[in-house]
């Protein structure tokens, strides 16, 4: 099997398993109990949250575990609005985000709040200028994500981040492509709420973090126990958290070094492509854009056919975003970035990680030739 779809989900380093088997067989205690097993556990999660903070220069009173991407996402635009909601009554964000921050969006519209959803030039990139001219006197929150989950392209956060701060503008950035991928420092990029998930960067599903600058009020979403400061009730989810701790360390660790490997993946099956399968278009920016991503078009062929013939190759892609597979909507991403609805349907997603090698990319790229000429010669008939 060759996996190429590391912006679904990863697979979790084996550390990550490790540290999240030591707390499921050995500190089982719910860290809310005053007996060792429960200190024992509350310590860990305190622990975790101390390496996470220092992987992106906050502290560890800033970040809240969640239950992912998407209870971060919900949790920092919803409760933003709440907390804000006197000030003004309007967000900026863009037509690219993940549904975990456009449907978020539509629910506070419904709720009274006016959305600007920017958009974004054919690379998939809004500039500060572009943030700027959407201003309102009644803006209270700013959302753009750090890069992009189809087309990879990496967003010009540091420059929005420094106009919303100057302009009293509270800032959001959804990093979960970014996490443990690309170096984040929330002061110099001046981010007030940041969202990760644990599963985007070799660690375990349904756990992820918020980050909140300390003095951004943010009410809770959810309502119980005392955990969290009482913001995020609920007994934590231990051993995710201690899964995801591991994963976060070892992706700071390796970053550099995984981003260069990536990279140069990355080039080679882009070069590959171009070269050597005729109209096969890259989507995104070519400089701005996240180690790991490969997106092409081939104009006219349906995507989600090409994924069925290539898993029937055990190789995993995905056209699009995988959120939306099942849905026969074309990716919104592609209509954003300009393609037509028979071009936004013929996107090919290959996400790889620092453990794919040549060889197999390789492989991929003589079953896509096969595949398309395939395909191309069955639709001129
Ligand atoms: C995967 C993803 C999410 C959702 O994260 P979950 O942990 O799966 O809920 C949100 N935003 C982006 C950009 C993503 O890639």
């Amino acid at each position: 099997m060759i996996y190429l779809d590391n912006a679904a989900t990863t697979k979790p380093y084996p550390e990550a398993v490790d540290a999240m088997m030591d707390t499921l067989t050995e500190l089982y205690g719910n860290p809310s109990a005053i007996y060792s097993l429960g200190s024992g556990a509350k310590k860990r999660v305190n622990l975790a949250k101390r390496t996470i903070a220092a992987t992106i220069g906050a502290k560890p009173t800033e970040i809240f575990f969640t239950s992912g991407g998407t209870e971060s996402d919900n949790w920092a635009l919803r409760s933003v609005c709440e907390a804000y909601g006197n000030r003004g009554k309007h967000i900026i964000t863009t037509g690219i985000e993940h549904h975990a921050v456009l449907h978020t969006c539509e629910y506070l519209e419904r709720q009274g709040f006016e959305v600007t959803y920017l958009e974004v030039n054919s690379f998939g990139l809004v500039s500060a200028e572009d943030v700027k001219k959407a201003i309102r006197p009644d803006t209270i929150l700013i959302s753009v994500m750090f890069a992009n989950n189809e087309i990879g392209t990496v967003l010009p956060v540091e420059e929005i981040g420094a106009l919303a701060r100057e302009r009293g503008i509270l800032f959001h950035t959804d990093a979960v492509q970014a996490y443990g991928h690309l170096p984040i420092r929330v002061e110099k990029l001046h981010i007030d709420l940041l969202s990760a998930s644990g599963h985007k960067f070799h660690g375990p599903k349904g756990v992820g973090f918020l980050y909140v600058r300390s003095g951004v009020m943010l009410p809770p979403l959810l309502y119980g126990g005392a955990q969290e400061r009482g913001l995020r009730p609920g007994t934590e989810n231990v051993p995710g958290i201690a899964g995801m701790e591991a994963a976060a360390k070892l992706s700071a660790d390796r970053m550099e070094e995984n981003r260069r490997r990536e990279e140069q993946l990355r080039d080679h099956l882009i070069d590959r492509l171009e070269k050597e399968i005729p109209h096969c278009i890259l989507n995104g920016d070519r400089e701005r854009r996240l180690p790991g991503n490969v997106n092409v078009t081939f104009p006219g062929l349906p995507g989600e056919t090409i994924v069925l013939m290539l898993s029937h190759k055990g190789i995993c892609a995905s056209s699009g975003s995988a959120c939306t597979s099942g849905e026969v909507d074309p990716s919104h991403v592609g209509r954003a970035i300009g393609l037509n609805e028979r071009d936004a349907n013929s996107m090919l997603r290959l996400t790889l990680s620092a453990e794919n090698t040549l060889e197999e990319l390789d492989t991929v790229v003589e079953e896509l030739k096969e595949i398309v000429e395939k395909l191309r010669s069955a639709m001129k008939r």
